[in-house]
């Protein structure tokens, strides 16, 4: 077991925050979890609040924050489009001052630090599919540009504090990352379209449907981003992180229509502005660096997904903190052994 490290986690109520405490508690980490609850929830955490190594902390990143800490996950963001284009300039200060004051945290405590940062930074790719080296091709003046641009300048400034004042840096570059605890009405794909045919409304497909996207099951991206937290500092950066089947959006929303079994149809609602039309890691260098590569097949991670979904819309169960909303069965995050502790063959076939 590794030392027990004090570890502070932004943007810890979320959808991957709450995994990612889970994650490091397990391992006996003393966890400091630190949201200002936009878009993150305390049902995510609330089974986590009686435990002595975990503590919850109020707090917009925008403001400097004082604490000791010896590791930094800054994952402090709205993810989807529809919550990050509500305040667009909010989204803009939350990863510019965000990463900011974290990274003046890291120099003055000497910790580690973690960048969550996204595919996003490659916008609507022209290279495919998109390794770290691709410096993408973005819109600095559209709807996206407050989450695509607040994060590229967020990465900008993580190097520089690496190169100017020798902070310990890591970014990943995580891809679309879906399961259980993504909020039910926050627009993303997976979410909408569960929600929409378990509950028989039709399911919204925006334009044709024939863009696509990568689907990374949340308990993969949480090991993704330990490993790479522990890995050594001479590792090349940035990492992507994600699974690199690519599906259409249209196949998705077939997928979810059969794995529910519901009747419900398929609409169009117009493309959104920006929207990329095709997004697939490379991830050669998180195999070769991390020895990590997804194992969890959208498949099966769509039936733990879709479980999660039908407890909490019916009511059976308050959903966040019950099993089912925990890993997969037969998942267990052993750090540091790639390829350790899973049960189950791997996520990289395309045999739905
Ligand atoms: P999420 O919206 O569920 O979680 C984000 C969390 O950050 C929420 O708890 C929210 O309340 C909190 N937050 C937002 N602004 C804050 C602020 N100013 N101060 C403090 N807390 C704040 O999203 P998620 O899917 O869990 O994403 C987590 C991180 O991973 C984000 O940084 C996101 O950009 C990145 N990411 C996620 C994906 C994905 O597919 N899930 C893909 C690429 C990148
Ligand atoms: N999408 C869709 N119907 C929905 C929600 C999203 O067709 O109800 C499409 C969206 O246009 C995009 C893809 O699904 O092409 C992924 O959207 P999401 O918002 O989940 O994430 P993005 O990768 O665009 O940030």
């Amino acid at each position: 077991m590794p030392r027990s490290k004090r570890i502070l986690v932004t943007g810890g109520s979320g959808f991957l925050g709450s995994f990612l405490c889970e994650s490091l508690l397990r391992d006996g980490h003393d966890v400091l979890c630190v949201d200002n609850f936009q878009t993150g929830s305390r049902a995510n955490i609330r089974h986590l609040l009686g435990n002595p190594n975990f503590e919850l902390l109020r707090h917009d990143v925008t403001v400097p924050l004082f604490v000791e800490v010896e590791e930094i996950f800054n994952l402090a963001c709205p993810a989807s489009p529809k919550a990050y284009q509500t305040n667009p300039v909010k989204t803009v200060k939350t990863s510019v001052l965000g990463a900011i004051n974290l990274l003046e945290l890291a120099r003055r405590t000497n910790a580690k630090i973690l960048q969550a940062s996204t595919s996003e930074v490659y916008g609507d790719p022209v290279v495919h599919p998109q390794p770290e080296a691709y410096w993408g091709n973005v819109n600095t003046i559209g709807p996206r540009s407050c989450y695509d641009e607040g994060k590229r300048c967020a990465e900008t400034l993580f190097f520089d504090y690496e190169r100017q004042l020798g902070l310990e840096i890591r970014v990943a570059r995580i891809f679309n990352t879906y399961g259980p605890r993504m909020s039910r009405d926050d627009g993303r794909v997976v979410s909408n379209f569960i929600v929409q045919a378990l509950r028989g409304e039709p399911i919204t497909l925006y334009g044709a449907g024939e863009q696509t996207r990568s689907f990374c099951y949340v308990s993969d991206l949480i090991e993704g981003l330990r490993l790479l937290m522990d890995a050594p500092g001479s590792a090349p950066k940035p990492v992507n992180l994600g699974n690199p089947v690519e599906f259409t959006i249209r196949e998705l929303a077939e997928l979810v229509i059969e794995l529910t079994g519901s009747k419900a149809p398929l609409v169009h609602r117009p493309l959104p502005k920006d929207d990329p039309t095709q997004r697939k890691p490379d991830i050669s260098r998180a195999e070769e660096v991390l020895g990590w590569a997804p194992r969890i097949a959208l498949r099966e991670g769509l039936g733990h997904t879709i479980a999660y979904f039908d407890g909490l819309l019916s009511g059976r169960s308050p959903a966040p903190e019950t099993e089912q909303a925990l890993a997969p069965p037969g998942f267990v995050l052993q750090a540091g052994r790639p390829g350790a502790g899973r049960a189950g063959g791997n996520g990289l076939d395309r045999s739905e």
